[in-house]
């Protein structure tokens, strides 16, 4: 029955002067999802409405789906849009739309007119009033609630009539690419993958990075980031993944540092070098998926002493989540039944017993010192020799 949606964009629209660029920013990523869909589309901007039309036959889930991934987008409404031929011919539209949407229904409904084309005839308290009574008696099943309404009938009186009643929720948020680009800790837990799914909803483009410890890590246990990082994809748009050789720098740490340190030591050199390839790559921030008091690393003062090698601000949207709200979120975005295969990441194969979870900076930055020299050299070699993989 539908050829076309309108395409609703919340905060967008108090983006005043830049409202431009946001908009394009959305439509640009709107055709970049659409392309992934049976069909042929149009997007068009018009008064500030962004409207898709198909051309021909298309798949009406898929394109939900599709556009349901764009970040910016509050609503999709399935519209029917008719060449203003007059009140008369409008009032057919209106029927037959009922008829086919709503037959046989008992609800409540209100008639909702914007009169955006101010030469249209009637004013819209006039045509709400008109339409309202010949669907009323059209309708036995249906009755007037002007205050909380079953069913929200929307006319729009423009250039051309738009006809809708159906808002499907889009993600919220901001469209990709207002925001810069940053780089994702990308571990293989449940945690990372929304954490990048979040900051990307802010408009945000995502690269990530990978620690990989062979053989400690196998080959499935990259596989599965890889996986995850397509998951995420989805929404974020294209993602490089900087796979890192960490064996080398954990062994070291291992053999030259305090076992309760290890943790927090190798998440130091993590931060380091994650900023390292953020700053070649032109990556404003890191983001992790790092919650207050899930681990022993993720203790306010091992939060603190992580932090202490960081130049770039680093984003961590789960810092406050309990798990329960992270793995909803894991689920809604489809990484969930992949983060939860059983592969070892490189933090629990050299884990200590007893982890230090109040570590102090002072402390820390001392161990480290037996670590001088070498390991820079260490940490040079794991950059030149990372492995890149577009995603
Ligand atoms: P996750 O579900 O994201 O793995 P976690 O609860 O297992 O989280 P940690 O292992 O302590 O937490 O890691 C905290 C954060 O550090 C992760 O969310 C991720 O951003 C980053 N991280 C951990 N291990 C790796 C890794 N091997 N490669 C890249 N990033 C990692
Ligand atoms: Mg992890």
């Amino acid at each position: 029955m539908f050829q076309a949606f309108l395409i609703k964009y919340g905060e967008i629209g108090v983006k005043g002067k830049n409202r431009y660029v946001f908009e394009d920013a959305l439509v640009a990523r709107m055709k970049q999802v659409l392309s992934g869909v049976d069909g042929t589309f149009r997007i068009t901007k018009e008064q500030g409405r962004i409207y898709v039309e198909a051309e021909g036959a298309f798949d009406y889930e898929e394109t939900i789906s599709a556009l349901q991934r764009v970040f910016g987008i509050v609503g999709i409404c399935p519209v029917v849009l008719a060449e203003d031929q007059g009140f008369e011919a409008l009032s057919e539209d209106v029927l037959a739309y009922m008829h086919r949407m709503y037959e046989g229904v008992t609800d409540t409904f209100k008639v909702h007119t914007r009169r955006a084309n101010k030469r249209y005839p009637m004013d819209s308290m006039e045509v709400n009033a008109e339409l309202g009574g010949r669907i009323l008696e059209e309708f036995p099943g249906l009755t007037v609630d002007v205050h909380k309404p079953g069913i929200l009938l929307h006319i729009e009186l423009r250039s051309q009539i738009c006809i809708y009643s159906e808002v499907i929720p889009g993600p919220g948020g901001m469209p990709l690419g207002t925001n810069g680009r940053s780089i994702l800790l990308l571990s293989g837990g449940i945690d990372s993958p929304v954490a990048g799914y979040m900051v990307a909803k802010r408009g945000v483009y995502i690269d990530a990075v990978y620690f990989h410890a062979p053989p400690y890590t196998s080959e499935r246990a990259k596989e599965k980031v890889v996986e995850l990082a397509k998951k995420v994809a989805r929404y974020t748009g294209d993602i490089r993944l900087h796979v890192i050789n960490f064996t080398d720098i954990q062994m070291y740490i291992y053999d030259q540092c305090p076992k309760d340190e290890l943790t927090i030591i190798m998440r130091r050199y993590m931060m380091r070098i994650a900023q390292q390839i953020a700053e070649d790559t032109g990556c404003l921030a890191l983001i992790t998926g790092e919650s207050i008091g899930q681990v022993a690393s993720q203790t306010v003062p091992s939060l603190a002493a992580t932090n202490d090698v960081c130049r770039l601000p680093v984003f961590r949207p789960l810092i406050a989540f309990d798990k329960e709200d992270i793995v909803t979120i894991a689920k809604k975005i489809d990484t969930y039944e992949t983060s939860i295969l059983p592969y070892e990441d490189c933090c629990t194969t050299f884990v200590a017993k007893h982890p230090v979870t109040k570590p102090q900076v002072e402390r820390i930055r001392w161990s480290e010192k037996a670590l001088a020299g070498k390991i820079d050299e260490m940490v040079k070699e794991a950059l030149e020799t990372k492995e890149v993989i577009q995603v």
